[in-house]
């Protein structure tokens, strides 16, 4: 079976088609490089010792898209593309509503042109908005979020649905990714985050590194246990595997038509000072932090309900905070600069 994995070059993408390669399926990646490089594809087949197809271009250009799909055997799109930074959405809407929306369509109208069904969405927590109470579990109706980026994927759920309305042959699956973190065991791919990090993980380990002075946490006044925010992580490889029981799934169900939601998460939340106990009880060193305002638009405390995942898609985010830590700190020690190293 071949998977057109679009974004593949980037952090969740680059993980996942190290799984898919382990599950035996051929992929090709789409991948226009633009918050990515070359290099975490380069070690993913030396992690693997199997090739993958590699083919840079943008979602948007339908042309090149369309000469890929008819040279190629396509039996499935994993579709990761997409602007993430939330901030920058609010500062540059129409470019994210460009890339995230229109080239979403774009890819879904190449692939209805050459008649291939399966598709599978990276969908997001923030898609739930604040009119939800925790756990998410999927049958709540979709929010509002803030901002443009988690718009911007509630647009593309609607998208899907329509789609599946108007096509009885579309397959689709939107992963609601809760927060992924961490890196592959090996240390040698990982979160590489171009300029200051907006995530929380990313920071803290470029704080242990030495590349900055402390990390901020954005408020100690929340209605959590301990003042700080608390969010759903997962580890990265638990997420590449949802991938895998996706396609599974769409596999062991050769009748379904339509689209189906799953969250994908540990079902736990853990807050802001954890996840800096944690880390600095993994690399036995302190990690220098002050207490900022809020950060505009942050929820105080979400986590999934992942029951449905856990059940249908046989899949459980098994690894620890702990090995979500160690990992982090292996990729970021062996690679300072990241990809550049
Ligand atoms: P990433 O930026 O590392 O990967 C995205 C990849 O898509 C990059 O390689 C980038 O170069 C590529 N890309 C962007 N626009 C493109 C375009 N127009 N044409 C071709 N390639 C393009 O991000 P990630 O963290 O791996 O996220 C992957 C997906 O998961 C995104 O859709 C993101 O919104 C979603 N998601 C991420 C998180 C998270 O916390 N990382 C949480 C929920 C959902
Ligand atoms: N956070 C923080 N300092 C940072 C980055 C993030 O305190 O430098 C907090 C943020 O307020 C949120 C949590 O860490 O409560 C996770 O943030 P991230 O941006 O990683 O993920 P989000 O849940 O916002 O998508």
């Amino acid at each position: 079976m071949q998977v057109l994995v679009t974004g593949g070059a980037g952090y969740i993408g680059s993980h996942t088609v190290l799984s898919l390669l382990e599950n035996n399926y051929d992929v090709i990646v789409y991948d226009n490089l633009t918050n990515s490089s070359l290099e975490s594809i380069k070690r993913v087949e030396k992690l693997t010792s199997k090739k993958v197809k590699f083919v840079e271009g943008d979602i948007c250009d339908k042309e090149k898209l369309s000469q890929l799909f008819k040279q190629s055997d396509i039996d499935a799109v994993i579709h990761f593309a997409a602007l993430k930074a939330v901030g920058e959405s609010a500062e540059i809407p129409l470019r994210y509503y460009q890339n995230n929306v229109h080239g979403t369509v774009c890819i879904l109208e190449v692939m209805q042109q050459y008649q291939v069904h399966n598709f599978i969405f990276s969908s997001s927590a923030t898609v739930y908005g604040e009119e939800n109470d925790v756990p998410y579990v999927e049958t709540m109706k979709l929010g509002s979020p803030s901002s443009p980026y988690g718009a911007s994927k509630v647009m593309v759920e609607r998208i899907l649905a329509d789609l599946a309305l108007s096509d009885n042959k579309f397959r689709g699956v939107s992963l609601r990714y809760f927060n992924p973190i961490g890196a592959h065991e090996s240390g040698e791919i990982g979160e590489d985050p171009k300029g200051i990090p907006n995530n929380l993980l990313p920071y803290i380990a470029q704080v242990a590194v030495g590349k900055r002075d402390k990390l901020s946490v954005f408020g100690e006044d929340f209605p959590t246990k301990d003042g700080s925010c608390e969010r759903d992580y997962l580890h990265v490889m638990d997420l590449a595997q949802g991938h895998v029981a996706a396609l599974d799934w769409l596999d062991r169900h050769s009748e379904f038509n339509g689209v189906e939601a799953f969250n994908l998460g540990t079902g736990n939340g853990v807050s802001v000072f954890a996840i800096v106990q944690a880390f600095e009880k993994a690399i036995n060193k302190a990690i220098p932090f002050e207490v900022s305002p809020r950060r505009a638009g942050d929820l105080s405390a979400f986590w999934a309900n992942a029951s449905k995942a856990n059940k249908e898609l046989n899949w459980h985010a098994n690894r620890s905070l702990e090995q979500m830590m160690t990992d982090t700190w292996r990729w970021q020690s062996n690679n300072p600069n990241g990809f550049l190293d």
